[in-house]
This record gives C-alpha cells, sequence and structure tokens, in this order.
C-alpha cells in the first residue's frame, strides 16, 4: 500500500522516536479494528483512513493529529468504544475522534439544498440558514482545528470514492462538499484542497456543464501555450539578468471557479481577464516587488487590475501579487508572484502553520484541548464567525435541522476569537464562569458585541462577548443565581454563598 509506505517515510522526517511509535500503533489498532471491513467500493477499509494520515503528514500534522485521523472511524464503523481509544492513545486524540465521531451524524437534508447549477447567491433563505447552521457546528468546533482539517481531508477521500454510492447519495454528499466543506477550506486558506473539493463535487453534480468548461479550457490553455511559453522564458532571462532566481510556472484555474465567473458573465470566455495565469516563485518578498517592477517595464498593464496581497493579505492569509498584462496586443495574462512561503501557504493555509508552531513550542502533553493555535489563526475563527452574521432572522433554525447534540448549546467568542460552548439561555454571568472563576467573582459590566449589556442579558449564537471586572468587588451576586444557567456558574456562586454563610456563623458563635 502506497499511502502507508509515504505515512511512515514522512513521519520519520518530523517525528521525535516516541511520537513515530505513538503512531505507529495507532496504525496497528486501526488494522485490527477494520481488519475484515470492506469500503462499498470493495477495497479494505483501512485505505481510508491511511490515505487521510498519509496526506496529513505531507502536511507535517503532529503525531495526535495523525493517530487521530488513523481512528477517526473506528468508533462509528468498528465498534471501538472512546474509553478503549483513550486509555491507549490518551485524551487528545480521544477528543478529536469523539467530535468527528459526531460530526458524521449532522448532515443537511435533502430538501434544503438547492440544485446543482445554482450560485450561492442565488439559494433561498431555508437552503442559507441549512448551510449557515452547519457551517456554525464547524465554527463550534473550531477551538481544535485539526479536527477540520482532518475532517477536509476525510472529504476529499470521500469523494474521489463517490461513484459507488447511489445517484441521490452522491449528490447530497457533493453539495454538501461544495456548500460547507470546500468554503471552510477556503477560509482556512487551503487553496489545494478547496479546488480539489469543488471540482470533484461540480464533476457529480453537473457532469455536463463540468466537461464542457474543462474542455474548452483546455482548448484555450492548447492555443496559448507557445505565447505563454515564450514568454516565460524570455522573462526568466531578464530576472536572471537582474540576479533574481525564480520559478515560473503557467498556472492552472479550477473548473468550477471559472464556472462561478462565467455565470457572472453570461458564458463569455473573453470577459474572465485572469484565465490564463503565470506563477512566479521568487526567494524573498523584496524581490516580489523587483519581478512586478519588471513585467510593468515589458508589459503594458490593465488598469484596475492589480492587487497587492502581500502587503495587504486576505483574511485567510493569502499572499501574492496579481498583475494583470497585455502579453501582446489581444492576449491577457495573469501574473502571480509570491515567495515559496506564501505559495505553500496559499496551498496548504492553516494546516501549513501547525507545523511551524508546533516544532517551536514545548509539547502540551496533559491535554489535547487547549493545543497550540497559532496567533494568525485567531483572525481565520473571527472570520469564521462572521459567516454567522450573514444570516439574519434564523432564529429557529436549530428545528430545522438533524443536529441532535447541538439543539440545546450555543456557541459565543471570546474577544480574542476563542469559542465558549454553553447551553441555551445562558448570560454574561455564564459566560464569565466558563472563562476563568475569577472572572465570573468580578463581573461587573457586559460588552456583547462591542455594546454595553445588562449581565442578565440572553446570549445568542455567534456573538462576541467581553466581561469588565472590578477587582475591588468581593465576590459574585447571590441574585444573579435568579438567571443563570450553566451549573458550573451556580456551582460557584452558590458555593461562594455557602462559604459566606459559614465563616458569617463562625464569627455569630
Ligand atoms: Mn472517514
Amino acid at each position: 500500500m502506497k499511502d502507508e509506505k509515504t505515512l511512515l517515510k514522512n513521519i520519520r522526517t518530523y517525528l521525535t522516536e516516541e511520537e513515530k511509535n505513538f503512531v505507529a500503533a495507532a496504525l496497528q489498532f486501526a488494522k485490527t479494528a477494520h481488519h475484515d471491513q470492506k469500503r462499498i467500493s470493495g477495497k479494505d477499509y483501512i485505505v481510508h483512513p491511511l490515505f487521510v494520515a498519509r496526506v496529513l503528514s505531507d502536511l507535517k500534522l503532529d503525531a495526535q493529529s495523525l493517530a487521530a485521523a488513523l481512528l477517526h472511524d473506528v468508533c462509528e464503523d468498528a465498534k471501538i468504544t472512546p474509553s478503549e481509544i483513550k486509555e491507549k492513545f490518551g485524551d487528545g486524540v480521544t477528543q478529536i475522534v469523539i467530535v468527528l465521531t459526531k460530526l458524521k451524524k449532522i448532515s443537511i437534508r435533502e430538501k434544503d439544498l438547492p440544485a446543482g447549477r445554482q450560485d450561492i447567491k442565488h439559494f433561498d433563505e431555508r437552503t442559507l440558514i441549512a448551510i449557515d447552521a452547519l457551517r456554525r457546528v464547524f465554527v463550534a468546533m473550531a477551538h481544535d482545528l485539526r479536527v477540520v482539517i482532518i475532517k477536509i481531508v476525510d472529504r476529499l477521500h470521500n469523494i474521489k470514492d463517490i461513484a459507488v454510492f447511489d445517484r441521490e447519495k452522491q449528490r447530497r454528499i457533493a453539495r454538501e462538499t461544495l456548500y460547507i466543506y470546500a468554503p471552510l477550506a477556503s477560509r482556512l486558506g487551503m487553496g489545494e484542497f478547496k479546488a480539489n473539493l469543488e471540482d470533484g463535487a461540480f464533476k457529480i453534480l453537473d457532469k455536463k456543464r463540468y466537461k464542457g468548461i474543462k474542455k474548452h479550457y483546455h482548448r484555450m490553455l492548447k492555443q496559448a501555450k507557445k505565447t505563454i511559453k515564450a514568454t516565460s522564458s524570455l522573462l526568466g532571462e531578464r530576472l536572471k539578468k537582474e540576479g533574481i532566481a525564480a520559478e515560473i510556472t503557467s498556472r492552472v484555474k479550477n473548473i468550477y471557479s471559472i464556472h462561478k465567473k462565467l455565470i457572472k458573465v453570461r458564458n463569455n470566455y473573453e470577459r474572465i481577464l485572469d484565465l490564463l495565469g503565470v506563477r512566479i516563485i521568487v526567494k524573498t518578498t523584496e524581490d516580489c516587488y523587483k519581478v512586478l517592477g519588471i513585467i510593468h517595464q515589458n508589459y503594458r498593464p490593465m488598469p484596475g487590475q492589480f492587487s497587492d496581497y502581500i502587503a495587504l493579505p486576505k483574511l485567510n492569509g493569502y499572499q501574492s501579487i496579481h498583475t494583470l498584462v497585455y502579453i501582446n496586443e489581444t492576449l491577457p495574462l495573469e501574473f502571480q508572484i509570491r515567495t515559496a512561503d506564501m505559495d505553500y501557504q496559499a496551498n496548504f493555509g492553516v494546516a501549513s502553520h501547525f507545523y511551524y508552531s508546533e516544532v517551536l513550542k514545548p509539547k502540551d502533553k496533559t491535554s489535547g484541548q487547549n493545543i497550540k493555535t497559532p496567533k494568525k489563526e485567531l483572525i481565520w475563527i473571527k472570520e469564521l464567525a462572521e459567516w454567522q452574521n450573514q444570516i439574519k432572522d434564523s432564529k429557529d433554525y436549530i428545528k430545522e435541522l438533524k443536529i441532535d447534540f447541538f439543539n440545546d448549546r450555543i456557541f459565543v467568542f471570546t474577544p480574542k476569537g476563542e469559542v465558549k460552548d454553553l447551553p441555551a439561555g445562558s448570560t454574561p454571568i455564564d459566560f464569565a464562569y466558563a472563562v476563568h472563576t475569577d472572572v465570573g467573582d468580578h463581573a461587573a459590566g457586559a460588552k456583547i458585541d462591542g455594546m454595553m449589556k445588562g449581565l442578565d442579558t440572553k446570549l445568542s449564537n455567534g456573538q462576541v462577548v467581553e466581561i469588565i471586572t472590578n477587582k475591588n468587588q468581593r465576590g459574585p451576586n447571590p441574585d444573579w443565581l435568579k438567571f443563570v444557567k450553566s451549573a458550573s456558574a451556580k456551582d460557584k456562586i452558590r458555593g461562594y454563598i455557602n462559604k459566606l454563610k459559614k465563616s458569617d456563623s463562625y464569627i455569630l458563635r
């Protein structure tokens, strides 16, 4: 099995001895658990978790992620209990596997989904609400982004293997992929995954259109090939003269993104200006700007078709310079200029940060929960949270969904973008205690989405809550018991009151 070999080879390059053994043990465990099982395709079941783990090892994800990927289907499909996993592989891995198993049960109802050709802008409200709710669940899980990354890779494999299902199931999986997983991959900056998910799904949903676009596009690429090649080699020589080391490749657009653009321009290919493109990878940011200068000296740039995502990165972290120029009277060509790091980031996004943040910090052995969140991610999580504001009036969206574990919970954010999971009806006091006992005990005021609000205000999904504390406040107010919802807040307030009573009676005696 190729994936197994590659996985074992990959982990030798970046994991410690101990971690390698940990992953190998998980592999052995998964093999035993799935040993008599087949995928619907007839292949041995283990090929699936192996694929997921192998891709993650290409991205140099940590040992816990790899083990969780190998074990991600054993609870559901091989009847292994979480406590068995916990005993052998610890709490971190188990938490990831539990969430992944839960996520499997969540899906959008068929009738809430639009037909394949529609663009998301034209969806009706019901559909948007259903899609939004599913995204919310993912956002809620974002406190450990490794879950989301594993899920995206899991879906990538499933969409490759999709032919074995009946038509209806294929379409359901494809739509979910297109409207939930691909946008998620995009938000997380995982460009390569996004493109593969989109094209895999689009092929199922509208095969005729997919094939039509592909054919047309490839014909265009073929026609322009000579010109692009000549331009590239000419430019390559100029850069060499200037002493700039560069790798020049032609870049291809994914079919679904062409489809989306075609809708906007009424199927006129000529109006999609950035259909043809060249990517230039250089060593330093400084070189990026030098290359830009050289291109603009030699070719006429198209007005208004220049973006500097290096100075102003996209919210998902994407960095590159884009400029559209005419390489002759009629042929527009888009140049994308970036460093190798930026290129890696563009393809693998958030996943590419785990390794780097990981090796710099000592491992947290005690729990897998509060593991390293690279700073950049916080912005992305906030951005994910913004999805939640896209749809208003969705008060009863929860009822619309087949989500069993989610009904009675809400998910709110700290100003830093951390998710707090609370019972429905929770107030800023519940939130404060979820942050820290000290914050709860000294809570004096609350800002909800930037506005001062009462401490008994009912919170709703997606809000950003900031607690204002007063250090001189002696402790919680007993009146808070009238409105708090979470058991832990109640406990702590009661605990404080009891302590106070005891000490009072002591003094009285
Ligand atoms: Mn799976």
